[in-house]
């Protein structure tokens, strides 16, 4: 299915050498030219050459956020400066910046991985791409856009929020495809809807990146838009940006492009590989990444690997989508609980709307409370709400073993933003 862009490999056979391959030249590249992958090899007693399967992955040190941070300004770095043609930095949310650097051919192969996004979704060179993210420093705008024109699709530049202009480029420019946040999504989708546009548009799919999406918020932004298809872009700065995989149309996944790196999903605590379709931590190893090359980086992000062939055919494999970060694990009673399995939970409750808060209280008897705060969906009244709770309530003890007590709110109480939107509030610790 994938022609311009298809995968380096024919069948799923031949991923291990290919993959092989690529471990063997990172871990040489980066033994000879990066001092920290040097000295931390050494110190794992680990050389080149003792890379012999892909078994012997296990073998390797981890990679961190932190060592990353103390690499600051070039962290990683396994080229000599002058090779380096861009740099991108993430927002930390604590300390300095993150920065990643790129060389000419990082960059092709990020683009060339984007381009496949679009051509996975089913773009045409017809297609008018309307890029509602940020631009600059940020990777989001520069894949979005220069992945699009890679592709050969119009891109519109719009960047993010200025719901009027991007309205106006909607209609005038008859634009078929948005990329954009989740929540700017959601905030686009009721502007459309609350200015009665919907008829004059000529939209037809959304790309989603850079913010962990929901069941409820692709079926709020599909219902309001109008549009069927909705496609999530996983995406993390360390590794190239947005673009290294796309949701399935078949909704059965997101497919990771396994030819440019390789994906374990490992026990956060036991860094043990988990069981198959168990929830575990990212950790990445790139196959031919240059200026910044990542062995066995641990994301934070959570999420699990779906088994089998996909009813779509396309041989790239498969995880699910991004469940929260190991970070954001709340330990609630003895009970590991992940903000993704609370969205999980909601969109399978019929009623409950795209927003919700949970929060996380310790009472004065000693006990820790979770309360959740849902809106209802715009179609229901207050009528609805007695029996919604109850659903929720018992939904969320059946899937993830503790009480809660549910408040559900009128639709659009709770707060929207462009960019990553807060649901997820634990006031014990303080
Ligand atoms: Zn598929």
């Amino acid at each position: 299915m994938l022609k311009r862009f298809p995968p380096k490999y024919a069948t799923p056979g031949e991923l291990p050498a290919l993959q092989l391959e690529g471990l063997q030249w990172t871990v040489a590249h980066a033994f000879r030219n990066s001092p920290f992958y040097r000295r931390r090899l050494e110190t794992a007693g680990v050389s080149p050459g003792d890379i012999r399967s892909l078994g012997d992955l296990a073998k390797l040190p981890f990679t961190t956020a932190e060592d990353l941070r103390e690499g600051y300004p070039l962290p990683l770095l396994s080229v000599p400066p002058r090779e380096i043609v861009r740099i991108h930095s993430s927002s930390g949310t604590t300390g300095k910046r993150k920065i990643l650097c790129y060389t000419r051919k990082d960059i092709d192969d990020w683009l060339q991985m984007f381009a496949r996004c679009y051509e996975m979704a089913g773009l045409s060179r017809e297609d008018r791409v309307q890029i509602c993210v940020g631009y600059g420093l940020w990777t989001a705008g520069a894949g979005f856009q220069l992945g699009a024109e890679k592709f050969g699709a119009m891109t519109i530049p719009s960047g993010p929020g200025n719901l009027d202009l991007q309205c106006t480029f909607l209609l005038d420019l008859q634009t078929t495809v948005v990329c954009c946040t989740a929540s700017m999504g959601l905030l686009l989708a009721e502007e459309i809807h609350g200015r009665g546009l919907r008829g004059r548009l000529n939209l037809k799919k959304v790309i989603m990146g850079a913010e962990r999406t929901s069941e409820a918020t692709v079926a709020a932004i599909k219902d309001l838009l109008g549009v069927r298809e909705v496609y999530d872009i996983p995406g993390l700065t360390e590794l190239y940006g947005p673009g290294t995989g796309l949701s399935c149309a078949h909704e059965s996944g997101i497919h990771y492009w396994a030819d440019y790196y390789i994906l374990e999903i490992l026990d956060p605590d036991t860094l043990d590989p988990v069981g198959p379709g168990e929830i575990g931590e990212m950790v990445y190893t790139t196959l031919g990444k240059e200026a910044a090359p990542l062995i066995r980086y641990r994301s934070r992000d959570l999420t699990r690997l779906v088994e089998g062939a996909c009813p779509c055919g396309c041989i790239l494999p498969r995880h699910d989508r991004i469940l929260g970060r190991s970070d954001d694990m709340i330990v609630f009673r003895g009970v590991n609980i992940y903000p993704g399995q609370v969205d999980e939970v909601l969109s399978r409750v019929d009623g409950a709307g795209s927003e919700h808060q949970v929060f996380f209280e310790r009472r004065e008897d000693g006990k820790d409370y979770m309360a959740l705060k849902v809106e209802r969906s715009g179609h229901l009244g207050e009528s609805a709400d007695m029996p919604l709770s109850r659903a929720i309530a018992a939904e969320i003890k059946r899937n993830l073993m503790v009480s809660c007590s549910v408040e559900i709110l009128p639709h659009g109480a709770l707060p929207r933003s462009e960019r990553k939107t807060r649901r997820i509030f634990d006031n014990r610790r303080y």
